[in-house]
């Protein structure tokens, strides 16, 4: 059986994952499980899911051999250019997906959480596609901090509500969209933004995240003539690792999810159950889902998504944390060979191959997904640089 395959009826990956909803939501999660199933087998759809990612996410991406990366690393770098998707990064993938689905269900507007923004953004970006409403849940000192982005959300026609319960950051916007869904289950579909929540959301938005990890394994067996000998990504919820890494599951290449030092969930965290799945979380001694801490707003949720807890219990991926000093430097690195400035998350997967050099073994190569794109990451550079902007 494929590693990366479908979870068990329970949408279990081992002991991790499950659908732990209140009960009204019950019939809206199995509504879709079933709707995804049917569609997912549909040529049709798969065809008009894989024309709007062509004509208008701009896919395939490129694979880019980076040579003077290399060249400084010591060891063959290859760049899975998910910045140059549209709204530069993989997120994309994820909410056309998604938004095709609530087409399917009949559903005429999308709800979402969003942290740093750029969830909310994509699907305010594929609701006004698919001319489906929009609303976005933003803890209230998110939409402070993030002010660019909620404007974004605002001129492609979303609404922007803030959280102010909790810490009022990404968990509490969680918990506040999963609450407002079940008053407009009829209306609306509630489109998470990563591997993460109740089964059926970690295996739907992985396989939406499929596409990066499939195109990635032929475009290098094309290029190389052979598979990578290394995978890495970097790992918020784990949606673009988890697409990543599935084109490259029932490979021999080691797959490495790399986690930020403040946001380690699978490094530091403790099973528990949060958001509607069994996962891995960052609790305090009582239990308490504790907040991360990142230079990179993308990468600040507390948990994970549970089929990366299940490959790392398994052995079959390793994850591993880098810290923000080392981030910024990657930044700084990749600008000045290849002329990419990578976004911050994707910094932390290029971090970890420059500081891990010495493991790579002369003729093996490293495929690294780069997430995205830098741009909305250059005031945070420029002041932890002690620069101005
Ligand atoms: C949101 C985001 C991430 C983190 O999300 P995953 O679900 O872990 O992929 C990583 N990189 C970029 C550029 C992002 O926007």
């Amino acid at each position: 059986m494929s590693v990366m395959g479908h979870p068990d009826s329970a949408g279990r990956f081992g002991e991790f994952g499950g659908r732990f909803v209140p009960e009204p939501l019950m019939p809206a999660v199995i509504e879709l499980e079933k709707t995804f199933e049917e569609a997912w087998g549909d040529p049709e759809f798969r065809a008009e899911y894989r024309r709007i990612l062509r004509e208008y996410a701009g896919r395939p991406t490129p694979l880019y051999h980076a040579t003077r990366l290399s060249e400084l690393v010591g060891t063959d770098v290859w760049l899975k250019r998910e910045d140059l998707a549209h709204t530069g990064s993989h997120k994309i993938n994820n909410v056309v997906g998604q938004a095709l689905l609530a087409r399917r269900l009949g559903k005429t507007r999308l709800i979402a959480e969003t942290g740093a923004g750029q969830h909310g953004v994509a699907t305010a970006t594929a609701a006004a596609l698919f001319g489906l409403g929009c609303q976005v849940f933003m803890g209230e000192i998110d939409v402070e901090r993030q002010a660019l982005n909620v404007f974004r959300m605002q001129l492609l026609g979303a609404e922007v509500v803030p959280v102010s319960s909790g810490s009022r950051t990404l968990k509490d916007a969680v918990n506040e969209a999963m609450r407002t869904w079940v008053s407009c289950l009829e209306t609306s579909h509630y489109c998470i933004g990563s591997v993460m929540g109740p089964h059926p959301y970690p295996y739907i938005v992985r396989e939406f995240q499929r596409v990066v990890g499939e195109e990635a394994s032929a475009q290098f067996a094309d290029a190389a003539g052979k598979s990578p000998e290394w995978v890495v990504a970097c790992v918020g919820g784990g949606s673009n690792a988890a697409g990543t890494f599935a084109g490259f599951a029932d490979s021999s290449a080691k797959l490495i999810g790399v986690e930020p030092e403040g946001g380690a969930a699978i490094g530091k965290g403790v099973k528990g159950v949060v958001h509607g799945m069994i996962s891995m979380f960052l609790q305090d001694e009582f239990g308490q889902v504790e907040e991360a801490q990142s230079i990179s707003a993308g990468l600040d949720y507390p948990g994970v998504g549970p089929e990366h807890a299940y490959l790392a219990a398994i052995g079959r991926a390793s994850y591993e944390s880098v810290g923000d000093a080392e981030v910024l430097e990657a930044v700084r690195v990749l600008a000045r060979s290849e002329g990419i400035i990578p976004a911050l998350e994707s910094a932390h997967a290029l971090a970890w191959v420059i500081r891990e050099r010495a493991r790579f073994k002369e003729g093996e190569s490293v495929l690294v997904t780069l997430s995205g794109r830098g741009d909305k990451d250059a005031e945070t550079i420029a002041k932890a640089s002690g620069a101005g902007l």
